[in-house]
């Protein structure tokens, strides 16, 4: 077992070197560019086995089943704040519910989505659902953790359809972007915003069944940790409720969503949806059953610690993540967190209007944005160590999501500094200059 875990740990230190080389250079090395090929063809090949090897009960396949439904029924009838979404690069031909505004600055008409953000009522009525249901004796509070094999592989199976419609969906679509290669195209994604009727799916995808599903498997486990020790530990509440916030954060500024990287830019495939509904709830939820097994207690000192690294990288995720949304619906004002804001206009960079940037969007150069050019990403990270503290220092598995956090956002970061090269071109390399660090503040 250790030594199969050290071999895993010397694969994910090639993997973050490339990462690493590919930030640092600009440009990724080339075998990096093959191994990356492998990483993608090792997560397809391990869901398909997993779809081979793991049962699918009926239970199961019901619990999926009315979930989802649930789920879709809320997304489409739940009343919600609409927000009008960022200008969109072309009109699509495939969707019905598309808005056009004159751009003040260019007198141009421009196509926007608009979302409905009505997560927040989804996410409070489940729960209560999941806790009614479970003190009325409906069900066990354990009924995740009970049929967990088989319901990671009814949402694998499901995951790997979808996608397969997806896929099928894109290649009749007039705004199919293609890459002109099949098995890139599945993995990929053809559609930036597929629609049906008035779901927009990578949004709904992004954060319904998967997040509220990941707090959901949380809750579960530690409720089989209650029925063995007859109570729950510190370290398992932790991971519970440090998961809790954050979901529970993301759908509180649901409409953040709209101007991330996700959103914008994204298309739809495998990659995103699989992670969307088995990656993330399945996954994340890794020290919740390392706690299962080894349970443990620590000193009050060591908790208090753990919940202040978890209070600062929220601070850096929340409030730069928030800058960033705020400054692009308002550019004059520079809030700092949920709501505050200094009296005053921040330092900004204007980008000339090209035909890839036909707005001239200012970049925010100040605030946590003046400090390095992915502050957000430190935020996660620091997140991701939170998260891990609780099971102490014991294995890397337990600090699984933070290495893959870490290659996860190196290999964003490379393909958004491209994208933005590309978009703003020499105004980057000024915006480049203006924040030179990249990740950590005077060090990356
Ligand atoms: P960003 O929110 O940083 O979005 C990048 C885009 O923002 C760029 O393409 C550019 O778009 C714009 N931008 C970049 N710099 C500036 C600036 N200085 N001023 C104005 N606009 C700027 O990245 P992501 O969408 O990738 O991530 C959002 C959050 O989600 C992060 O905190 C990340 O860690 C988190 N995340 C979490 C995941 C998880 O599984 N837990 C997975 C992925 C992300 P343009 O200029 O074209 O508008």
């Amino acid at each position: 077992m250790k030594t199969g875990i050290d071999a895993a740990a010397v694969v994910v230190a090639t993997v973050l070197l490339g990462l690493f080389l590919r930030v640092k250079q600009g440009s990724p090395p080339s075998w990096y560019l093959v191994l990356e090929k492998l990483i993608g063809i090792g997560f397809v090949g391990s869901a398909l086995v997993t779809a081979l090897i793991l049962p699918l009960s009926a239970t199961a396949g019901k619990i999926w089943f009315l979930y989802y439904t649930l789920q879709v029924a809320l997304y489409a009838f739940l009343p919600g704040k609409s927000y009008d979404g960022l200008a969109l690069a072309k009109k699509p031909e495939a969707i019905s519910c598309v808005y056009d505004r004159k751009n003040e600055k260019t007198g141009k008409v421009e196509y926007f989505l608009k979302y409905r953000c009505n997560g927040l009522l989804a996410f409070v009525i489940i729960l209560a659902t999941y806790f009614i249901g479970g003190y009325v004796g409906l069900f066990e509070y354990t009924l995740i953790y009970d049929n967990f094999a088989s319901l990671l592989n009814w949402v694998n199976v499901f995951s790997f359809t979808c996608s397969l419609l997806l896929y099928i969906k894109g290649l009749f679509s007039p705004d199919r972007i293609t890459r002109n290669n099949p098995i890139e195209d599945f993995w990929y994604g053809t559609e930036l915003n597929p629609h049906t009727w008035i779901i927009d799916w990578k949004f709904f995808s992004e954060s319904r069944p998967g997040l509220i599903g990941w707090v959901l498997v949380n809750f579960s486990i530690a409720a089989a940790q209650y029925k063995q020790l007859g109570y729950i530990t510190t370290p398992m509440l932790l991971v519970s409720i440090f998961h809790f916030i954050y979901v529970f954060d993301y759908f509180w500024v649901e409409s953040y969503i709209y101007s991330t990287w996700d959103i914008t830019d994204e298309r739809f495939g495998w990659m995103l949806l699989w992670g969307d509904y088995v990656w993330v709830p399945f996954y994340y939820t890794i020290q919740s059953w390392y706690l299962l097994y080894l349970p443990r207690d620590y000193h009050w000192s060591y908790n208090a610690l753990n919940i202040a690294v978890f209070f600062f990288g929220y601070l850096l995720f929340r409030g730069a993540n928030g800058q960033k949304h705020n400054f692009k619906e308002n550019p004059n004002k520079l809030w700092w967190f949920w709501g505050c804001h200094v009296n005053k206009a921040p330092k900004t960079l204007q980008t000339t209007v090209t035909e890839k940037n036909p707005r001239g969007t200012k970049l925010l150069i100040d605030g946590w944005w003046g400090m390095a050019r992915h502050i957000n990403y430190l935020g996660d990270l620091i997140l991701a160590i939170s998260w891990g503290m609780p099971c102490a220092f014991e294995t890397y598995i337990t600090y699984g999501y933070f290495f893959f956090m870490l290659g996860l956002l190196l290999h964003r970061f490379a393909r958004d500094d491209a994208k933005c090269a590309e978009k703003y071109g020499k105004d980057w390399d000024s915006y480049c200059k203006a924040v030179p660090y990249k990740l950590i503040p005077f060090v990356f």
